[in-house]
């Protein structure tokens, strides 16, 4: 199975990937498109011109329409645009359609109905018990008898490239206090700080009180993106008791732009590290459930840690039997995340939090040191994982720029 597209074959956008965006090319409406090599596939007109019965999904600015036909519709459409682009017979009526992707601008790719944000690295979590906890055991006693997870904003979900404001709020300072009551004080974020997670979004939803099933999990899920849970964590440590996350995270999460179909990861599960003591029934799970992805996170383009996606404690189809397990409705477009996703030694650390050791050890950045990200500073995520053709595919790619705060 070769694609004609030419510099596709081998690359990490060969037909083995084949993630949905929306686009937009100069002066046209936004539409959805696939990623071959270094091109976008325009499939509106391609599909109209195919008669393709679903050929109105790709006329849309979200891929909400698309995702929503179901799993068995969307792998028929897979394997129509594979097709169109390894057989030689039809190149001359879909290569017009094939758009450089340095001609086009990358929208959001969905509209996220809810989002929910977990919790799901072992390696993570006792790292942030080490720090916070040290007396303590590092993991609550809740932690490996359910993937432990917080309803986040999903208005504010926004896409790769979207710039970062530093968010303003109240923090206690080292030292501040009234008498021996912590006083809080006014002002932008100090230890504004990333959480390398990866994502998954909806599908096919379900009616309320219906739950998913781990093996269910296929039907539901449509695809990955990338995500950076930007957290301002002094705004977080004084406001999370005793509730949970609140505006430390709400005022931006970073996702790709572009969504990698579930099937494009079918060379890449594996089992996962290993669950003591078993989970209850409804989070047990069959075979491999874990996903041999590799992230790397960079920043000012030095790279600084790459953490293992296939060291997670709890599985992407756990995390949804969970999610749903109370009779909780899901909808296309709803998203969740992993979590930081950290390895178990140091330069696989998901957030600045760990690659500092609690703001004791500034690491390097190139020439430079950090302790938390610094105005200017942009962090990009990027995201590989064994493809079914015997390379390497690429998922979306997270980046963000910090802007100052606003006065
Ligand atoms: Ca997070």
């Amino acid at each position: 199975m070769k694609t004609w597209v030419p510099g596709a074959a081998g690359s990490a956008y060969d037909v083995d990937n084949l993630p949905y965006g929306v686009f937009v090319a100069a002066g046209e409406q936004p539409r959805v498109g696939v990623r071959i090599g270094d091109l976008v596939l325009d499939l509106a007109p391609v599909a109209a011109a195919a008669m393709l019965e679903e050929a109105h999904v790709f006329e849309q600015s979200t891929l909400n329409p698309l995702m929503g036909l179901g799993k068995a519709r969307n792998d028929a459409i897979r394997r129509w645009i594979v097709g169109l682009l390894v057989e030689h017979a039809g190149r001359a009526d879909v290569e017009p359609h094939l758009v450089p992707l340095g001609d086009v601008e990358m929208r959001m790719p969905f509209d996220v109905g809810d989002y929910v944000d977990f919790y799901a690295s072992e390696h993570h979590a006792s790292a942030v018990g080490k720090i916070f906890r040290p007396e303590q055991e590092p993991l609550l006693p809740n932690w490996k008898h359910l993937p432990v997870g917080y309803h986040g904003r999903a208005g504010t979900v926004v896409p790769s490239g979207t710039d970062i404001v530093r968010p303003m709020g109240q923090r206690v300072l080292p030292g501040s206090t009234t008498g021996s009551a912590p006083a809080p004080v006014f002002g932008p974020s100090g230890r504004l700080d990333i959480e390398a997670e990866l994502g998954f979004v909806v599908g096919t939803g379900t009616t309320l009180g219906a739950r998913v099933s781990t093996a269910a999990f296929a039907d539901h899920a449509f695809g990955l993106v990338g995500v950076n849970d930007w957290s301002a964590r002094d705004i977080q440590a004084w406001e999370y008791v005793p509730l949970g996350p609140f505006l430390g995270k709400s005022f931006a999460t970073s996702i790709s732009t572009w969504v990698t179909p579930l099937a494009a990861l079918d060379a890449a599960w594996v089992d996962l590290p290993g669950q003591d003591p078993e989970p209850l029934p409804y989070l047990q799970v069959d075979g491999r459930a874990g996903l041999d992805i590799s992230i790397e996170v960079s920043v000012n383009g030095h790279v600084v840690s790459r953490p293992p996606y296939r060291s997670m404690y709890w599985s992407p189809a756990q995390m949804l039997a969970h999610l749903t397990v109370n009779g909780a409705s899901v909808r296309t477009g709803d998203l969740w995340a992993s979590g930081t996703v950290s390895g178990p030694v140091p330069e696989e650390r998901g957030s600045f939090l760990e690659l500092s050791w609690g703001w004791r050890e500034p690491f390097a950045v190139g020439d430079q040191e950090r302790l938390a990200l610094e105005d200017g500073d942009e962090v990009t995520l990027t995201y590989t994982a064994p493809g079914t053709l015997g390379g390497r595919i690429a998922l979306g790619e997270v980046t963000g720029r910090i802007v100052p705060a606003r006065p």
